[in-house]
């Protein structure tokens, strides 16, 4: 079943979903058996609120003690909060732990991301995933609204990650917004990271190294839905007054209000302010684009943080 639409949301908004700002449920998808499930946001929510405190809720009754980073036991929960895909600034990142493979023994480890998957995930009408298992063919998850697919991936192997995001952009369209690993976590690298479209990266525990053991090459997802927050107007409202510059956290320094640093990258390259995800006016990264890359095929967009300076 879909998510609810926006224009739905002033005639009835009780009947689209019980809790609001969450879709309602969490798909389970399982890469031994390929099999697909889900799970109720309910038996957590309000309890935990927020992506990282539902991903240590689930971690903590799923993976067993002992389990290792590369162990069939471990598993990779990936989680929204209610602020994903609502338009409210700041609230489009996501979170997701396993056991990562960075320190030895492997151990905890949790991380968060910006990108455009994430409220792409709350359109389709979940709130997050766990993947649990192992696959013994390369594979990668398709989602599309309610359905997921567990799809071959020998195509993708051995690409690059701004190769593997292009084939999939080619194969499904824009819409779609992936996560995928490269070489690095296939090769089961300790360090390696799970990237976005826009290159923001899971890039603590070598997560991608965690996918890398799970044949696992990509998630992309593209959904229709919207999620529904309990006041529309109220939100509407609250979010054009974030847009003013009183209203930015204050530690949150912008380059069009200090200048562009950055030596070469100053002269060379054209930069500008953009948000890591959709709907947030913070814009703290800097994207200085078309610079020298080891790639040929692969001119750089390079991103920095620009906060706390
Ligand atoms: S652009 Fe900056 S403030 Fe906005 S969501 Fe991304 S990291 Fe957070």
């Amino acid at each position: 079943m879909l998510n609810y639409k926006i224009a739905d949301l002033p005639k009835n908004p009780e009947n689209t979903q019980k809790l609001y700002g969450y879709c309602g449920k969490i798909a389970r998808i399982n890469l031994t058996t390929k099999e697909v499930s889900t799970l109720s946001t309910d038996q957590y929510v309000p309890k935990y609120v927020g992506g990282r405190m539902l991903i240590h809720r689930i971690f903590w009754d799923e993976v067993a003690p002992g389990t290792g980073a590369f162990d069939e036991g471990n598993k990779f929960i990936y989680m929204n909060g209610p602020t994903t895909g609502t338009g409210i600034p700041a609230g489009g990142r996501s979170a997701a732990c396993a056991i990562g493979p960075s320190v030895l023994p492997g151990q905890f480890t949790f991380g968060n991301i910006g990108g455009w998957f994430a409220t792409e995930l709350k359109y389709a009408g979940y709130d997050g995933f766990i993947i649990e298992g192992k696959s013994k063919e390369h594979v990668y998850i398709k989602i599309e609204d309610d359905k997921i697919e567990i799809l071959p991936a020998d195509d993708l192997w051995g690409m690059r990650v701004h190769q593997t995001q292009k084939a999939l952009e080619d194969k499904y369209g824009h819409a779609f917004k992936s996560m995928v690993i490269g070489p690095a976590g296939e090769n089961l690298v300790r360090i390696a990271s799970i990237t976005t479209s826009n290159d923001c990266a899971f890039a603590k525990g070598g997560f991608g190294a965690v996918w890398g053991s799970k044949g696992l090459k990509a998630v992309t997802v593209h959904g229709t839905g919207m999620v529904a927050p309990a006041d529309l107007e109220k939100l509407k409202y609250l979010r054009l007054n974030m847009n003013h510059p009183s209203m930015r956290p204050s530690p949150i320094l912008h380059l069009d209000q200090l200048g562009v640093p950055g030596g070469e990258f100053e002269v060379k390259y054209d930069r500008g302010n953009v948000a890591c995800s959709p709907g947030c006016n913070q814009r703290c990264n800097a994207l200085l684009m078309n610079g020298p890359s080891a790639f040929e095929d692969e001119p750089v967009n390079h991103i920095e943080k620009w906060f706390w300076k």
